[in-house]
């Protein structure tokens, strides 16, 4: 039976270790994911940015256009007296006011394209900074992505071995005691067996296993199971010592322990 047991521990360990590898790859998609955020964020900060810097852009353009009309403005306005078309002294006045006062939105329009100058020059060297960061999130992630990708081929050989070990250790399982376990561990999460810890409780549940148990569970000569959580029990204490004397009779044995342990 100790063989036995020492079995399902083992079937029990390949089997979370099988179950923990096989969500570790299942989550590798959802991580794929994860990565790509702090990308998608720098090449939208990169997209707004270029955005803003191509609008101010425009702006400036455009009062330089609005700049290059005024000139024309005045432009005109002076021909009017070059060509003599002024007559009076109050259209002199009138024209020397709409020369004014066009020369007043000239003023405004340049100090409105010195202004956008800085502006598009600012901008300019936020888009260097936001494409430079941008660039390093995609190097970063595709870095990440092969990673991970990667990993998936290490999962897979490890899962293939571990199901292989599997495979031997339940065809040296008994029948009843495998379907036990699998049973079990449907219903347990996987954790089908429960050690017994030195102070005689079951570790999965917590309770304390009665002593002729322990007592049992320490020789490991039968199944049994936790009468609290219904798990099989094994010794997970310390080390049971062998008895140098093989001849010594077992009934002697199973005194001597239930003389220890009901102390
Ligand atoms: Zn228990």
């Amino acid at each position: 039976m100790k063989e036995q047991l020492e079995r399902l521990i083992a079937l029990q360990e390949a089997d979370l270790r099988l179950e923990e590898l096989a969500e570790r790859k299942r989550r590798i998609p959802e991580m794929v994911e994860a990565a790509r955020q702090p990308l998608q964020a720098a090449q939208a900060l990169r997209d707004s940015t270029k955005q803003a810097f191509e609008t101010t852009g425009k702006e400036r353009k455009s009062c330089e256009q609005e700049l290059a009309a005024q000139e024309q403005v005045i432009s005109k306005l002076q021909d009017r007296t070059t060509k003599g078309e002024i007559k009076t002294n109050r259209e002199y006045q009138a024209h020397l006011l709409e020369v004014e006062l066009t020369k007043k939105k000239r003023g405004e329009i340049e100090e409105q394209i010195l202004i956008l100058m800085d502006a598009v020059d600012a901008k300019k060297k936020d888009l260097a900074q936001a494409e430079a960061a941008a660039k390093e999130a995609d190097q970063r992630f595709n870095a990440e992505k092969a990673a991970l990708e990667s990993s998936v081929g290490a999962l897979d050989d490890e899962l293939a071995g571990l199901r292989q070990k599997r495979e031997s250790l339940v065809a040296a399982v008994e029948p009843s005691l495998l379907r036990n376990y699998e049973k079990l561990k449907s219903s347990k999460k996987g954790q089908a067996l429960a050690g017994v810890n030195k102070d005689g409780s079951c570790m999965s549940c917590r309770l304390q296993v009665q002593p002729q148990v322990v007592a049992e569970v320490k020789r490991a000569t039968s199944i049994l199971t936790c009468s609290y959580c219904n798990r099989i029990l094994h010794w997970a204490g310390d080390p049971v010592q062998i008895v140098p004397i093989p001849e010594k009779p077992v009934e002697l044995l199973e005194v001597e322990e239930a003389a220890e342990t009901t102390e």
